[in-house]
């Protein structure tokens, strides 16, 4: 996110900017751009510098413990219901910027309970943005809660709670992140089978950071519909046999898995070898401005990996709105919106 990292440059960058597009996995505290946070820091004066240029500094990617730093400093920025409120509209407005529609957007209401906001307060908070972000620039949010993973079954328990207790009509989902390493999947196997008797959506992140069997549990245990990332699938071709015969789709994050070292380097990075394998993939942008990239920034990158032209990237777009729990009649619509995008743009449009 820093002037000194050049952006690479995509022959497909302007069809991209332009393509509407929805999101499936993506952080709400993760989506913090300097912008936000600076005026988060200047409600809060102290620990974060409220000076944009101090913060496109702090926020230059390093490493996986920089994002961390990074992370926990937004994290200790979100201490009223209204910061929660201002963080939500504005990462609203940046994605509707980049012609993103509709999100399903994961809560860690955990951390924010934690900090001592009260769980009300802060479904009011994140209600309050989400609808007043559709009223002024169209984009439709939906959300999924997760348990951060590092905090164990009493952070999942809890979390169980705020979903049967205290759930917006909004809320769509229920999914896990944080480590995986020491974090074993079936530990969470109660909670999840409540969440989804309670009509939520399971969406776990899985084979992030860990082999595929974390992706079978993730399956066979968490009952998940998706998966978030599913990396290490590639290394288990009866797993992509599965996921393809089942239509589960993989929540793919490619820089993201660059910047937390799941993968060495993007040429590296399985996509195609899911792709080819006939796996629904999807691109989202997990935790954007702290991995220094955009959710457009992801699609040009796919396109490169899979070496897609615009009727391909458009595809692309059109798997996230379908692996979505948009209703049927609303994917629809979305999917038109489109074809009618790439039809009026490509090379037969006058
Ligand atoms: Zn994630």
């Amino acid at each position: 996110m820093s002037d000194a990292t050049p952006t690479p440059t995509s022959p497909h960058a302007a069809f991209v900017a332009g393509l509407p597009k929805a999101e499936i996995h993506v952080h709400h505290v993760g989506s913090a751009s300097p912008r936000i946070v600076s005026e988060l820091a200047a409600r809060h004066p102290g620990t974060v510098p409220a000076d944009l240029d101090a913060l496109r500094d702090f926020y230059t990617f390093r490493d996986f413990g920089h994002f961390i730093e990074v992370y926990l400093a937004v994290v200790d920025l979100l201490r009223e219901p209204e910061d929660i409120r201002l963080l939500t509209y504005e990462v609203a407005t940046e994605m509707a910027a980049q012609n993103i529609r509709y999100a399903e957007m994961t809560l860690t209401p955990w951390t924010s309970v934690q900090a001592g906001v009260p769980i009300e307060a802060y479904v009011e908070a994140v209600e309050d943005g989400r609808v007043a972000a559709e009223r002024d620039h169209g984009i439709r949010l939906r959300w999924v809660y997760d348990i951060p993973g590092e905090s164990g079954l009493p952070s999942a328990v809890d979390t169980l709670g705020f979903a049967l207790d205290h759930a917006p009509e909004t809320l769509i989902g229920f999914g896990l992140g944080g480590p995986e390493v020491g974090v074993d999947r079936p530990q969470f196997k109660d909670v999840f089978d409540q969440a989804r008797a309670a009509g939520l959506h399971s969406v776990p992140h899985a084979g992030e950071t860990t082999g595929p069997q974390t992706v079978w549990d993730a399956i066979h245990v968490l009952g998940a519909e998706r998966i978030g990332h599913g990396t290490s699938s590639v290394q288990d071709p009866e797993l992509l046999a599965y996921l393809v015969e089942h239509g589960i789709p993989l929540e793919v994050c490619p820089t993201s898995n660059i910047a937390t070292r799941a993968v060495d380097v993007l040429e590296n990075h399985p996509l195609k070898q899911m792709y080819d394998a006939g796996v629904t993939v999807t691109i989202n942008s997990d935790d954007p401005p702290m991995f220094g990239t955009t959710l457009n920034r992801e699609y040009e990158i796919a396109a490169d990996l899979l070496g897609l032209d615009e009727q391909g990237i458009a595809d692309l777009a059109k798997n996230t709105v379908h692996a979505s729990f948009l209703p049927a009649q609303e994917q629809a619509a979305l999917a038109a919106e489109i074809d009618a995008y790439t039809a009026g743009t490509g090379p037969l449009a006058g």
